[in-house]
């Protein structure tokens, strides 16, 4: 099987990190640390992609990886109660592990674009882990500017949307050609996920962010109403919207640009590893003027812009409904 050894290596790493970032909110809670850009960072973003780069480095030593955090800001003498705790919960996972060796592990994730590159996103979504509601944690493998390989976990998901007070805590596992499945975070057997067809809830659903800066809410809910869905809109933190979309619980995630920043170009680890997810399930990504997300060209999708993910058999209708509204 074609990214055998990548799998089971992301799947662990992956796993390990959501471990991570859940151990921190039960007995810290989230506390975030305002970056130079004034965007959110907590430790747990830290420690995960610590955990997560060891286990590539080690794994595939040649491969670069491009990952949202750097450790500029840990190495300052102010900050070094947080990097002893980042060690300490790293440590968990890690034995051995020091303040030094887990600044080195986070900057093995500031690598540069090869044709064979990993993007991570070690906490997406860290405004909802701060509200304590939902965030992912997205790792993906490219090659030749095509996503190969997705692992989207997401501790705070039901396993089971039919029970959303029930288990929580999934890994969304998609590779080129081999379909998406679906692990519960704490174990058990993965099992194959489609998108929604036409007689489901979900068919008739849309999946937004929470964060109304991030997108144009007022379009992107006028497009949905333009496609036929009438159900209630899910608002949702982070790439677990592609999750739902990939589980056939939304049909369509939709990311318009915000009127706020019109030009904002989308992170490649923003969304790598959510629409191979979609896609291997069943599903169609493009960005709103239906053009292919294009992973090839840097740290953004300089080619694209806004995202729009859904089942396939809305695609087309949604794309017509973008190119009729205005950009208000
Ligand atoms: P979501 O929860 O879907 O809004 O996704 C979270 C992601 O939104 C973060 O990882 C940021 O990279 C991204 N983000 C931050 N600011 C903006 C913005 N102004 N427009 C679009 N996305 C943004
Ligand atoms: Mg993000």
């Amino acid at each position: 099987m074609l990214y055998k050894r990548e799998k089971q290596i992301a799947i662990t790493a992956v796993a390990a990190a959501a471990n991570l970032c859940e151990q921190v909110r039960e007995e810290r809670g989230a506390v975030a640390i305002a970056k130079p850009d004034f965007s959110p960072v907590t430790i747990a973003d830290f420690g995960a992609q610590a955990v997560i780069c060891q286990a590539l480095s080690e794994a595939f030593p040649t491969d670069p990886v491009i990952a949202e955090e750097d450790s500029t800001l840990l190495r300052s003498p102010a900050m070094t109660q947080q990097l002893q705790q980042i060690t300490n919960y790293v440590q968990v996972h890690l034995a051995g592990a020091t303040p030094k060796v887990v600044t080195d592990w986070i900057d093995w994730g500031n690598g540069g674009i090869e044709s064979r590159y990993w993007t991570l996103d070690p906490i997406d979504g860290t405004k909802g882990y701060l509200r304590g509601d939902q965030y992912a944690i997205a790792l993906a493998l490219v090659e030749a500017g095509e996503v190969k390989l997705g692992i989207l976990g997401c501790p705070a998901l039901p396993v089971d949307p039919k029970h959303p007070h029930g288990e929580r805590g999934v890994i969304f596992v998609a590779v080129r050609g081999q379909g998406t499945t679906m692990i519960p975070l704490d174990g058990g057997e993965p099992h194959p996920i489609h998108v929604a067809n036409s007689d489901a809830v979900g068919s008739r659903r849309l999946a937004e962010s929470v964060e109304s800066a991030h997108g144009n809410l007022a379009r992107q809910e006028a497009v949905a109403q333009a496609a036929g869905l009438t159900e209630t809109f899910l608002r949702i933190d982070s790439q677990a919207k592609y999750g739902l979309v990939a589980r056939g619980e939304a049909a369509l995630y939709i990311r318009l640009p915000s009127p706020q920043s019109i030009h904002r170009q989308e992170n490649i680890w923003d969304h790598a590893a959510g629409a191979i997810v979609v896609e291997e399930a069943g599903g169609t990504v493009t960005d709103m003027y239906g053009q292919p997300l294009d992973f090839a060209c840097g740290f953004q999708l300089v080619n694209n812009q806004g995202i729009v993910a859904s089942n396939g058999a809305i695609h087309e209708a949604v794309l017509a409904a973008v190119a009729q509204t205005h950009e208000k």
